[in-house]
């Protein structure tokens, strides 16, 4: 039976593993949290840093294959595995481009792949050099996620704000819509789409406010996102899966974000909503099976569950009840003991093919579901 390894042991992990038990495969999972989501769900559990050459590389000497679900890892250690015969998914190769985005961007701009100006800076006092490019979006070249390490310059009056570590500077983009098209790819270079996902974003909270899939645009600019999405995938080089993200402007020009070379939030969805799923996808790549049928069973919109404000500690789940009593709605808690304000910790997909039905219940959800300590915090 082939050994695969995954490096970090969060909800991707976790939602990996649950699809992992449908193969003949034994399944390795390094984090430093022997508590993690994915602990306890692989066949062996190893503790150790992800970030670290001894811990990497120990962990993947055992396995036949190894994934991540955060980029965040030791690729020198990877490097070594691959040299020495263990197939990375993706391969250390592309995941070094990825995990800098002064890399990532100049990559797009050598392949010819469509992404917004952009200008590197070494330290904040560069930005004087670049007031006549703003308004722009700076973004720290190594270390961000999750909006953390992204801050917007909309004049001269902004650049104190701007980070003094290497980062590249872009144009802001008058965006339409953001969108993310997921695309897997097997050893043979054959290739799968998922239809592209819409990202909606609440303007006030800064934060992802649901998703819907597939995404209302036209068929035009549905052809145009794949051929883009396919030619980073295909200029990357390498087997995996990917979500590409990407930016429709008010002018419906598309414009590459970024890309994750892994699992992604914006796939989750495709659990209950596609023939099969982001997870299953990879499983099929890493074990050299044919790819999946990526079209949707149903149209899906997605909430994130993240820890309410104000809370830190055990988590105590509000509103399960009338979430489960909804129809054609699935719950997935990630099993974190403790909550932090937004924290993700869990998520619900709903299947309807009435759009209005899934906005209505992805609305109802986030109001009604509420992820709490049992002894909230006094904040001043
Ligand atoms: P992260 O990897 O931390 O999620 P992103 O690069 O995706 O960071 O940026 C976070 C958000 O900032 C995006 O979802 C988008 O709303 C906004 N953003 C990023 N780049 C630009 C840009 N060039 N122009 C306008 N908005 C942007």
């Amino acid at each position: 039976m082939l050994k695969i390894g995954i490096l970090g042991g969060g909800q991707l992990g976790r939602m990996l593993l649950q699809a992992a038990a449908n193969y003949p495969v034994r399944t390795y999972v390094l984090e430093n949290d022997p508590e993690c989501p994915a602990a306890h769900l692989c066949h062996a559990f190893t503790q150790g840093d992800i970030r670290n050459f001894d811990d990497v590389y120990q962990f993947g000497r055992q396995l036949d294959g190894m994934t991540i679900e955060i980029e965040s890892v030791n690729v020198e250690a990877l490097e070594k595995l691959e040299n020495e015969g263990v197939k990375i998914f993706p391969k250390p190769a592309a995941l070094r481009i990825i995990r800098d985005k002064i890399l990532q961007k100049q990559f797009y701009k050598q392949n010819e792949i469509p992404t917004s100006a952009f200008r590197i800076t070494e330290n904040r006092a560069d930005l004087k050099n670049f007031s006549d490019f703003l308004p722009a979006v700076h973004k720290l070249a190594a270390g961000g996620y999750d909006g953390r390490g992204v801050q917007v310059l909309g004049g001269e009056k902004d650049l104190h704000l701007g980070f003094d570590q290497p980062s590249v500077l872009e144009k802001k983009v008058d965006i339409h819509k953001e969108i993310s098209q997921i695309v897997a790819m097997n050893g043979d270079g054959q290739t799968a789409l998922y239809p592209p996902v819409e990202m909606i974003f609440n303007q006030v909270l800064n934060q992802l406010d649901y998703q819907l899939s597939p995404a209302e645009i036209p068929q035009q600019t549905t052809w145009r996102i794949e051929a883009i999405a396919l030619k980073v995938v295909k200029d990357l080089k390498t087997p995996g899966i990917f979500a590409v993200e990407l930016f429709i402007d008010r002018n419906g020009d598309v414009l590459v974000n970024e890309t994750a070379p892994r699992v992604h939030n914006s796939g989750h969805h495709t659990i209950e909503g596609n023939f099969c799923s982001q997870f299953d996808m990879l499983w099929r790549i890493m074990l050299g099976y044919p790819l999946g049928n990526p079209k949707h069973i149903v149209p899906a919109a997605m909430v994130n569950l993240v820890g309410s404000e104000g809370h830190s500690g055990e988590a105590v789940y509000e509103g399960m009840d009338e979430i489960l009593k909804m129809e054609n709605v699935f719950l997935h808690l990630y099993g974190k003991k403790e909550t932090r304000p937004g924290r993700k910790m869990g998520h619900v997909t709903i299947l309807s093919t009435d759009k209005s039905d899934r906005v209505y219940k992805a609305k109802a959800i986030k109001q009604k579901m509420r992820i709490i300590s049992r002894q909230p915090q006094i904040t001043v």
